[in-house]
């Protein structure tokens, strides 16, 4: 698999989707997210948990954290210059994130555009991920919010091992929390009393707050109601290619 990556990358295999996430209060669209997909010659569209899994921790990882990097700018830059200023996310690998030479990198992305281009870009970090030291990824953020004001939010909330912790000690801007408490809010009491006090704490914690994995009408109005505005999932719209996702913001 590591291989095949690697040529795949050689190759131009991947692309990148794009999901929007907008505020259920307007319907406004607030920003989208970048989600990698490998165009494999003979498997076709192959989702990324079924190749990043595979080269986590290696060399590959951070290549392919690079392209996305480079390849969201571009875009960004695209959508800037029409006139649509839309936040973008990424997904960044704790491997890569950690790497010595990430914020230097970012940096050198960065220098290509104008300065204000930063700050419509925000990465996520996944908290399930093997964060090891705290203090170290802290100092990490804190350099890329303050030195080239770009933005952070965690992902998965509530599928990492110490979830409090995290939310007290890592300065990210936004929380989303994980779409597996958001799946059966309408049903289930315990996931809706997971989500209530998650709300509460990112209030506490003054923190955004956006629910992942929003499936139906219903799940956005009650998120709504219970103080969350923003949303990103199906019931909005899927992971769409760039074609597409620009036909779907020209009719929105
Ligand atoms: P994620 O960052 O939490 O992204 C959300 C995932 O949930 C995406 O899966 C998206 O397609 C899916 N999703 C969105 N709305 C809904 C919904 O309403 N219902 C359901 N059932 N699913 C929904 P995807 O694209 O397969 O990505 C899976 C994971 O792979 C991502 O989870 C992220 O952790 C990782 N990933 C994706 N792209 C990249 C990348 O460029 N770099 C890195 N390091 N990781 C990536
Ligand atoms: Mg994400
Ligand atoms: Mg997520």
């Amino acid at each position: 698999m590591v291989g095949e990556v690697r040529t795949a990358i050689e190759e131009n295999q991947f692309v990148t989707y794009f999901q929007p996430r907008v505020s259920v209060a307007d319907n406004q669209i607030k920003g989208f997210e970048a989600l990698i997909r490998w165009n494999h010659p003979e498997k076709g569209v192959t989702s990324p948990l079924d190749f990043l899994p595979y080269i986590e921790n290696t060399d590959l990882d951070i290549q392919i954290g690079e392209w996305v990097i480079q390849n969201s700018l571009k875009q960004l830059d695209e959508w800037l210059k029409q006139g649509i200023t839309l936040e973008i996310s990424i997904n960044i690998s704790s491997n890569h994130l950690l790497s010595s030479s990430f914020i230097y990198d970012l940096e050198e992305a960065l220098s290509n555009y104008p300065v204000h281009y930063a700050q419509y870009l925000q990465l996520e970090i996944l908290e399930s991920s093997a964060f090891g030291d705290i203090q170290t990824i802290t100092s990490i953020i804190e350099k890329c919010q303050e030195k080239l004001k770009v933005t952070f939010s965690l992902d998965d909330f509530g599928t990492g091992y110490s979830s409090l912790t995290h939310l007290r000690r890592l300065p990210v801007n936004t929380i989303k929390i994980d779409q597996t408490f958001v799946r059966d809010i309408l049903d289930d009491p315990s996931d809706f009393s997971i989500i209530e006090g998650v709300i509460a704490l990112t209030r506490s914690f003054n923190r955004n707050v956006i629910a992942e994995g929003v499936e139906s009408t219903n799940h956005g109005l009650l998120l709504l109601l219970m103080g969350c505005e923003l949303a990103q999932g199906y019931q909005i719209a899927k992971p769409m290619p760039i074609a597409t996702f620009n036909q779907w913001l020209n009719n929105y």
